[in-house]
């Protein structure tokens, strides 16, 4: 059905190559523009914008008659262990809480992955975003039984891939002291390696119901000795506040902002229970939220106040696939339905922010395709039967568009998606290559006794 790119220009082009894209409809969610473009990219960059661009010597040229160009989408929050949980077959006990589907699901799940897993979960879950436009994702990883050397397995797939990541391992006390510790020593070796432009890294911290004083404090003197932000969960069910008001006695925020969590790195994940008193804290802090719309939806644990939140949001999908234009239909259908006073441009906000939030822990420039931002761009052949404006641009990205447009995909310069392809990997063979230790996940998965 999608005509992609078939038979102009190489499927894969080294960074240097200057290449000129001509007749592009460029879209800007930012600032909902509509305009017929060309682009030079060069080194991974966008080197030059605007009309009848002449090609230079030597220099690859691809015509898109009109086709529409829009920056990569960033998912702001996501959990790629749990990409082969689909189909899982169900756990011992039905989960009646948010608590025991963490405690049935995701926590013996996640101790069921071993370093081939952890692998295969990733590049399947980055096959799957980037078909969607998805070219950062912003991970929060958990595989207790593989700790050490697990965020650069997941590294490895994005290489593989070709995509941008922003990785860290969840430190938690729910697998011992040696857990969290081991937790806190692959954030410390991952970040210090990974500062962008393609992976970088945050300090990664389960939620304050699982994080003792001492490991919460860890987590953020070692963010802090790094010039890291923390990225933690918060308020995503009661449950995280009434724990912390039994133990410490104290509001969840506060506890955050007495060891040192909050800051304009930090991503707090959620915030689904925070009330405005603290989300005003968190937001002088200049902490960024993630929401995750479908997320809190399939887990039954309330809608979060995004209307509260400010400008630092950014849509996630809390591992639900990394289809964001799937998610941003859900966050506007959920403020519709919320009643929160939210507009189009508010929640397509939520979209752009991970973009922003995405280009300051990667120190590069996404999200618009102008001169001096990266190249990272996807191609829609989008069938429209009413004209693109920048007047019903939201209103096309809500009602009209979606990830089944998507014919060609790049990030850094580089096509990774050529033609609805995935370039450079062999997908078939990498899906039932994970079909096969998916199996072995699950088994374990069945064996494994709940713990938490
Ligand atoms: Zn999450």
């Amino acid at each position: 059905m999608n005509a992609g790119l078939t038979g102009v220009g190489d499927s894969c082009k080294p960074l240097g190559e200057a290449m000129l894209i001509k007749n592009a409809t460029v879209l800007s969610l930012a600032g909902s523009t509509v305009e017929r473009a060309d682009l030079r990219i060069e080194r991974g960059f966008i080197t030059a914008r605007g009309r009848k661009l002449k090609a230079g010597t030597g220099e690859k040229t691809l015509d898109l008659s009109g086709r529409y160009v829009m920056p990569g989408m960033v998912c702001g929050h996501t959990h790629l262990y749990s990409a082969l949980a689909r189909g899982m077959p169900a756990p011992k006990r039905t989960p009646r809480n948010f608590y025991e589907i963490l405690k049935y699901v995701w926590w013996t799940l996640d101790r069921a992955l071993d370093d081939e897993a952890v692998y295969y979960s990733t590049l399947v879950g980055l096959l799957d975003a980037v078909r969607c436009g998805t070219t950062t994702l912003i991970d929060h990883h958990a595989s207790p039984s593989f700790i050490r050397g697990s965020l650069g397995t997941m590294g490895e797939a994005f290489e593989k891939v070709g995509l941008r990541g922003v990785l860290c391992y969840e430190v938690t006390d729910r697998n011992g002291m040696r857990g969290a510790k081991l937790g806190l020593e692959e954030n410390e070796t991952w970040v210090t390696k990974n500062r962008g432009p393609m992976c970088g890294g945050l300090i990664g911290a389960h939620a304050s119901f699982t994080l003792s004083n001492e490991s919460l404090s860890a987590c953020a003197e070692l963010a802090e000795g790094l010039k890291a932000g923390v990225h933690i969960h918060v308020a995503e069910d009661p449950c995280d506040q009434a724990d912390c008001t039994r133990k410490y006695g104290m509001r969840l925020i506060d506890r955050l902002a007495e060891a040192g969590v909050l800051g304009p790195k930090t991503i707090l994940g959620h915030g689904t229970h925070l009330d405005k008193a603290s989300l005003d804290i968190a937001k002088n802090a200049g902490c960024w939220f993630a929401h995750n719309p479908r997320s809190n939806m399939n887990n039954a644990v309330g809608y979060a106040p995004v209307q509260q939140m400010g400008k630092r949001v950014a849509l996630g999908t809390d591992g639900i696939g990394g289809d964001m234009f799937e998610e941003v239909k859900f966050a506007w259908f959920k403020a519709r339905d919320g009643r929160n006073g939210l507009g189009i441009g508010d929640v397509v906000g939520f979209l752009t922010g991970a973009q922003s939030l995405a280009s300051m822990l990667l120190d590069t420039r996404l999200g618009v395709l102008d001169v001096g931002y990266a190249a990272d761009l996807v191609v829609l052949d989008y069938p429209t039967p009413t004209a693109v404006t920048p007047q019903n641009l939201y209103g096309h990205l809500i009602f009209g568009m979606s990830s089944q447009f998507v014919t060609d995909v790049m990030v850094n310069g580089r096509w990774v998606v050529k033609s609805c392809r995935v370039v450079g990997v062999d997908e078939e063979k990498i899906r039932a290559e994970a079909q096969r230790v998916a199996r072995k996940v699950w088994q374990r998965f069945q064996k494994m006794p709940p713990k938490g």
